[in-house]
Order: C-alpha cells, then structure tokens, then sequence
C-alpha cells in the first residue's frame, strides 16, 4: 500500500514494478509523488532493540523493551528533506523496520499479533544525539518535523529474517537481519498494546542496528529492508 499525490488529488493505491493502481486507474510512479505510507496518531519507537548493538554499547540486554514517542508531525514520506535544526550539531540516522497497523486495538496477544499489523515499511529514526544527551531524556531529540521518514510503503510480509541496512551517499553504514531483534514484533504488539490502544496507521519503529552514525548537510541517506523498497532521504540545513 503507498498513498500519493498526483495533481491535487492524495490517493492510497498498491505498487507492482514501476506503477501505482488507485481508484481502478493505473499511474507510472514517476508522475506522482509518493507520501508518507500511514498517517499515524503516534509512533512508537523501542529502544536497545539489536543484540549486536547492545553488546557493541557493552550494556546488558533489556528484560523488557525500552520504547518513547515521536509524534506524528515529525513523519516525512520518500524523498521528503531531513531539516537539521541549528540547536542541533549532530543529527543521526537510525536505520528501523516500523510495523504498521491495521485495525484499532489493545491487550493483543503476542499469537495474535499479526491480525491487527497492516505490514511494514522502512524507518529512520533521526535523533538530534547532542539533544538526546545533553536533555536526560529524549523528547526533544527524537520529535523535530521530518525526524521520522517513513517509506515508500507498506508491505505485508513475514517480518522475522530480513536484512536490514543504511547507507550513506551509497556507503554502507548499517547491515544486519531482524532476526537479531531482541523482542520480536509479536513481542512488541503485545508490550506496548498493554500500555495503550492502537489505531490504524500507527507506527512502531522496532530499533535500530549497530553502526549509527551522523548526518552532514546534503547527505543521502538509504533504509532498506528486504521487501520493502529503499525509503530515500536527503539531510538538509535548516533554511
Ligand atoms: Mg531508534
């Protein structure tokens, strides 16, 4: 599923190969622009989530999955600019699968998980590190407009053992499997959907692999998950 403006119309369709069908109608995906693939009321984002990345903090594996909020403004489509605030001097990427769900709910069971998830998309956790520090706590780091691309769409698929990587100007920077998650993403629909309900199209961002690194005016910087596309986005100065 990819939603898309094309003229002054936004239109939800389904991709194969180079087209969009929307509405019965079918469009060449360079005329339209793609858009952020779910509106969401709230992302929610797991912290800690790679045991490569735990052992490379040194730090003990979480008995239970750290999460935090980014707010829905800060959610950008494919190809959307990454703003850099100048409170900030070292914006990072974070290379995530994000879970998008499909129908409202809450107490879901780890077993029934998949019923509620509409599929999956690329994510990229932009934290404004310097902020992350410095606050104690992460709100402010994690919640600038556009710290949250989401892209190019969503896909159903079996989520458990896909490669994940991010580049930089082409250069890899992250590589691994969501098979090294330390909580799975039944694990997480069941956590979080605890704490509070969930609504279609909200997002959770599952973690990011080890190799975070920061992000330079005009760098292009790529997610990709197996199956799901390159979400593609570019780091830019705040005007
Ligand atoms: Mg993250």
């Amino acid at each position: 599923m990819a939603r898309f403006q094309f003229g002054d119309e936004v239109l939800e369709g389904e991709v194969s190969g180079n087209s969009i069908e929307a509405k019965g109608r079918a469009y060449d995906l360079d005329e339209v622009a793609l858009l952020a693939p779910a509106l969401p009321s709230k992302v929610v984002c797991v912290g800690l989530n790679y045991v490569e990345h735990a052992e490379e903090l040194k730090m003990d594996l979480p008995s239970e999955p750290i999460i935090f909020l980014k707010p829905p403004t800060a959610v950008v489509g494919p190809g959307a600019d990454i703003v850099m605030p100048p409170s900030s001097s070292q914006v990072d990427y974070e290379g995530e699968l994000a879970v998008v769900i499909g129908k409202k709910c809450r107490g879901v069971p780890a077993e029934k998980a998949d019923d509620y998830i509409l599929g999956y998309a690329n994510f990229n956790d932009v934290t404004a590190r310097d902020l992350q520090r410095r606050d104690g706590q992460w709100t402010r780091a994690k919640s600038f407009d556009t710290f949250a691309p989401l892209g190019p769409y969503v896909v159903d698929l079996d989520p458990s053992s896909l490669a994940i990587r991010t580049r930089v100007n082409g250069s890899v920077r992250q590589k691994s499997n969501t098979s090294d998650l330390i909580f799975s993403v039944p694990e997480l629909m069941e956590f979080i959907s605890e704490i509070m309900t969930l609504l279609p199209g909200d997002v959770i961002a599952t973690g990011t692999p080890p190799g975070v690194g920061s992000l330079q005016a005009g760098d292009l910087v790529e997610v990709e998950v197996d199956g799901l596309g390159v979400l593609k986005n570019r780091a830019v100065d705040a005007k």
